[in-house]
Parts: structure tokens; C-alpha cells; sequence
């Protein structure tokens, strides 16, 4: 474990050094409007996301107006991310109930916000880890597929890959560690071709050249 941890950390930091911007790369202003581009960032781009999410809080700024929003204005401004049906009923039962139990805030833990209609622990660590700087993994695709590749883990359960990677890492880094996962995974190790040959952890990579799926 003591040298998986150490070349866990090593990886780490050569990813650091080559994305030292590696954030969210949603748009918003507050834990309220990450929260809703997360939710419409499932099986859509965060390009996609940032497209629609400026019309939507120019229409509902807060968590009071979009709860009694009318859900055939949303699904038109939002159409674009996919899946906008279901989408409009998360987000707008999402604004109702915290408007109805948290004064319209973004409660801070996991626990209360997959509680929330269309929020899972992804979306819930997304949002604590980048709106309240509480420390969490983003066990997303890229972090998933990484993981495995990196020999990080062997688990392909999303909850599995969140422990084993909590277990290797410094619970403060947690947030970081899954930006810079994301950003190398799509920005280097893609899921169909990874470009290995330009891999700045290529060395320390046990799928080198066959990290291809
Ligand atoms: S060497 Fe290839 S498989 Fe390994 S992290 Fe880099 S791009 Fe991905």
C-alpha cells in the first residue's frame, strides 16, 4: 500500500504541475447555479451546460424563482443538454425543496443533497467540493476510467473507486485529485484513444499503449 500511495502521490503531482488551473469547468456563480449545471451536465458537456445555464439564471436566479418556474419555459431554454424532460424535473423539484426546507440554500453534505431529486454522490462532491471547499472525489467517467488505466484501482463501482481513492490520497487533496483526473482524461487519456505517446505520466502509467479501449 506504502508504495502504491507513493506513486499514487507521484502521479499526482506531475498532473499538478501540468494542469495547475484544473477546477470545475462549469460557469456559476454560487453553490445554487453549480449545483443546477450539474445536474445538466449528466450525458452533456460542460460546454453544452454552459450554453443554457446563463438564459436559465438570467430567467431564475435563485431557488424561489426557479420552484415556480413553468416547467415548458425551462425545458425549452435547456432542450439542448438532452434528456430536458426529466432535467426540468430535477432542477425545478430541486429549487421547491430547498425553498421549502433550507431558506433556498445548498445544504453543505452528502447526505441532505442526494436527497435531492437527480443528485447522486457525483454531482453532491461536485458541488462541496467546488462550492464549499468540503474535500471529495468525483467518481465520474474520466475518474473511473483513470483510475483503472493508472492501476489506482481495480474496482469499477463508482462508490468503490470514491474508497480506494480516499484511502490513497489526503483527504484535503480529494477535490483536487479528481480535477486534474478530469482534465487529463479529457485532454490526454480519452476514452477510445488515449494519446500515450504524449502522456506526461506515461512513465508511471501501467496501461501505457494499451489504454485504448
Ligand atoms: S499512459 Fe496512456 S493510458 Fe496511461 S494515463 Fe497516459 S494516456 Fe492514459
Amino acid at each position: 500500500m506504502k508504495a502504491k500511495r507513493e506513486r499514487a502521490w507521484q502521479l499526482y503531482q506531475v498532473l499538478l504541475a501540468t494542469y495547475p488551473d484544473a477546477d470545475c469547468e462549469l460557469n456559476y456563480a454560487d453553490a445554487f447555479q453549480l449545483l443546477i449545471a450539474t445536474v445538466l451536465s449528466a450525458q452533456s458537456t460542460d460546454k453544452g451546460v454552459n450554453l443554457v445555464t446563463p438564459p436559465l439564471f438570467a430567467h431564475y436566479p435563485t431557488a424561489a424563482a426557479l420552484a415556480v418556474a413553468d416547467p415548458e419555459i425551462v425545458e425549452q431554454i435547456i432542450k439542448a443538454t438532452g434528456f430536458f424532460r426529466q432535467k426540468t424535473r430535477s432542477i425545478i423539484g430541486i429549487a421547491q425543496l430547498l425553498a421549502a426546507h433550507y431558506q433556498g440554500q445548498v445544504p453543505h453534505t452528502v447526505a441532505e443533497l442526494v436527497k435531492l431529486p437527480g443528485v447522486g454522490r457525483k454531482t453532491a462532491n461536485v458541488v462541496l467540493g467546488h462550492a464549499f471547499g468540503v474535500p471529495g472525489i468525483t467518481s465520474d467517467t474520466h475518474v473511473l476510467r483513470l483510475s483503472m488505466r493508472l492501476g489506482l484501482t481495480r474496482e469499477t463501482d463508482p462508490l468503490k473507486v470514491e474508497t480506494d481513492l480516499n484511502a490513497l490520497f489526503p483527504e484535503a487533496e480529494w477535490t483536487k485529485v479528481s480535477d486534474v483526473l478530469i482534465w487529463h482524461g479529457r485532454r490526454c487519456c480519452f476514452a477510445r484513444r488515449a494519446a500515450c505517446e504524449v502522456c506526461v505520466v506515461a512513465e508511471l502509467c501501467p496501461s501505457f499503449e494499451s489504454g485504448r479501449d
